[in-house]
């Protein structure tokens, strides 16, 4: 929902004009555009989970130690019935 900071209010999408401006006071400081829900903020959310995702990598010896992990327990637990 449009929020104008200048006049602390929530506006109606079908109220704001064409370029996302305020009717009240037609600034366009921080406000998402009528015709949809993409702004400046949320790209900049996808660049920073897209960069988090390249940041951690999972390699094969770390899934290798999670199998093996999962063996030894699965094993301790049956262990647990003999
Ligand atoms: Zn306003």
């Amino acid at each position: 929902m449009p929020w104008c900071e200048p006049c602390s209010k929530y506006f109606a999408p079908s109220a704001m004009g064409d370029d996302g401006s305020c009717p009240q006071c037609f600034a366009i400081a921080d406000m998402p555009s009528a015709h949809g829900s993409i702004t400046a903020k949320n790209l900049d959310l996808k660049k920073l989970a897209a960069h988090d995702e390249q940041d951690i990598p999972l390699p094969w010896h770390f899934k290798l130690l999670v199998g093996a992990l999962l063996l030894y327990l699965s094993w301790r637990v049956i262990e647990l019935f003999r």
